[in-house]
């Protein structure tokens, strides 16, 4: 059974990198009938961020990447965890990180560590001016196992560190780069339980990927050389390795690492200025996976039959967001108008009142703009047209080839044919026809007439066709602003 898991620390936001790790992983347990996991890794006090959690569960929640086991949900505040391997958050795990400790102690596959901070920072500097490795000295390693923890029950402060073999390599195979090689003599005795008692990463992670008996470890590129010392930590529990995949990093277009100053990088971000998941979800999995062929539109369901981590390159992938906009107005394009409408609300409701969102059919609103607009926070602004009209001058019924006096001619002719027009006429092909016969019949060129009527109905010098606008307003509305119109040009 193949078991993935996305295991971030719970220190803010979910960056983009990180769904698109999540992302993989989903997919890599789904096309196989597997499980996908979320585990929080809450080991590093410091970094822990109040709140983090939920955001982390939202931001899957919202984008479909639901995990199977794990932490699912997050109600009244609390994470709820579902599954028989939990608990899933690794501060409620430390008295297992502790034996497991204990059986690495027992073993002489670790060891206590009492250096002082001021020692390390001693031995770093020195290292660094004779432009050595910096790894500990193993000054530590000799004390005997007995003397260790009498020193411990006189309350000396210590930590537990690994200790790695120092000949040979440590070697995997990285199923997206392939074979991997580490120089065992400099990876450093690494720390695995910290002198407040928490275990590093390092610890936790190798214990509960093998208590949750995780298949496929899938991660970023930044972890590659910490694989060596979990490998090593496998070994000495004599555990079955996982298979690694590490991920390659997603750059800004500068090729420099995707930061905040270039643009944004939370999940919650993208979702807070109107980009679909879809469109996230669809962006983010071509974000280093290419499947090869010419289709670009891929739903979760796609996704999950044909990724694959063979088509995962090794290069690291470059976040363009103008690919992401185009994928985002693709989804707004081909959703239905009902959704669309349902998924705008949230941007509509804040920018209008909510009595006047009521005065006009909304789908028929958004569908006069859908398919301009890159996100739905844009929505609001490309329909407010129908919704308040403008204080336009009177110049802008002026057609670019025609004069005020023609305005002040035809406006006044039109109006008085619309208003003979019935309810029944009154929409796009109705109009279309009828004004289109009408204008043919007067000999008046199309674009003096649909100009200012486009014009009146809109307030706007850019806007889509009259006849759609009509409709969308309504017979009565659109009168009313034809006569606001004349009364501008003194008609
Ligand atoms: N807690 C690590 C992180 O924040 C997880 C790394 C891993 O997946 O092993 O990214």
């Amino acid at each position: 059974m193949i078991r993935t898991r996305f295991a971030p620390s719970p220190t803010g936001f979910l960056h983009v990198g990180g769904l698109r790790t999540a992302l993989y992983s989903y997919l890599l347990a789904k096309q196989a009938g597997g499980k996908f996991l979320l585990r929080i890794e809450d080991t590093d006090r410091e970094r822990f961020v109040e709140g983090a959690i939920l955001s982390l569960v939202h931001a899957l929640t919202w984008t479909g990447i639901m995990p199977d086991e794990g932490v699912r949900h997050v109600i009244d505040g609390e994470p709820v965890q579902e599954g028989d391997k939990g608990p899933y958050i690794q501060s409620e795990r430390l008295e297992i990180y502790r034996k497991y400790a204990q059986e690495l102690l027992e073993k002489g596959h670790a060891y206590y560590c009492f250096c002082t901070p001021e020692r390390l920072e001693e031995l770093r500097a020195r290292q660094q001016v004779y432009k050595q490795p910096t790894i500990y000295d193993r000054h530590c390693l000799a004390i005997d196992l007995v003397e260790a923890k009498e020193r411990i029950k006189k309350g000396e402060a210590h930590v537990i560190r690994l200790k790695m073999p120092q000949e040979g390599e440590t070697v995997f195979t990285d199923l997206i780069r392939g074979e991997v090689r580490f120089d065992n003599k400099l990876i450093d005795d690494q720390v695995l339980v910290k002198s407040d008692g928490y275990p590093t990463y390092h610890l936790a992670v190798v214990v509960d990927d093998h208590l949750m008996e995780i298949s496929h470890v899938v991660r970023g590129e930044e972890w590659i050389s910490s694989t060596p010392k979990h490998i090593q930590l496998y070994k000495y529990f004599g555990w079955e390795m996982p298979q690694f995949a590490h991920l390659s990093l997603i750059l800004n277009p500068d090729k420099s690492k995707l930061s905040k100053r270039q643009g944004d990088v939370a999940v919650e971000d993208y979702q807070a200025k109107g980009y679909l998941p879809e469109a996230l979800v669809n962006f983010l999995a071509f974000l280093g996976w290419n499947p090869g062929t010419e289709k670009e539109m891929y739903t979760m369901d796609e996704l999950i039959k044909d990724f694959s981590l063979e088509k995962v390159s090794k290069a690291g992938a470059v976040f363009n967001v103008e690919k992401l906009n185009w994928f985002n107005k693709e989804y707004i394009k081909r959703l239905p108008l009902s959704e669309v409408v349902e998924r705008a609300m949230p941007w509509l409701k804040e920018r209008f009142k909510i009595e006047r969102l009521k005065d006009y059919p909304l789908e028929k609103v958004i569908e006069l703009e859908r398919e301009r607009v890159t996100t739905l926070a844009e929505l609001p602004e490309a329909v407010k047209f129908v919704f308040e009209l403008s204080n336009y001058p009177k110049e802008l019924l002026v057609w670019r080839k025609g004069t005020l006096q023609e305005v002040q001619k035809i406006l006044p002719e039109l109006k008085e044919f619309l208003d003979s027009l019935q309810e029944k006429e009154w929409n796009k092909t109705g109009l279309e026809s009828r004004v289109g016969e009408w204008i043919k019949e007067k000999g008046y060129s199309t674009g003096s007439v649909l100009w200012p009527l486009r014009v009146a109905l809109s307030g706007q010098q850019n806007s889509p066709g009259p006849y759609e606008i009509a409709e969308v307003l309504g017979r009565e509305e659109s009168l009313r602003r034809l006569g606001l119109a004349l009364s501008k040009v003194g008609g």
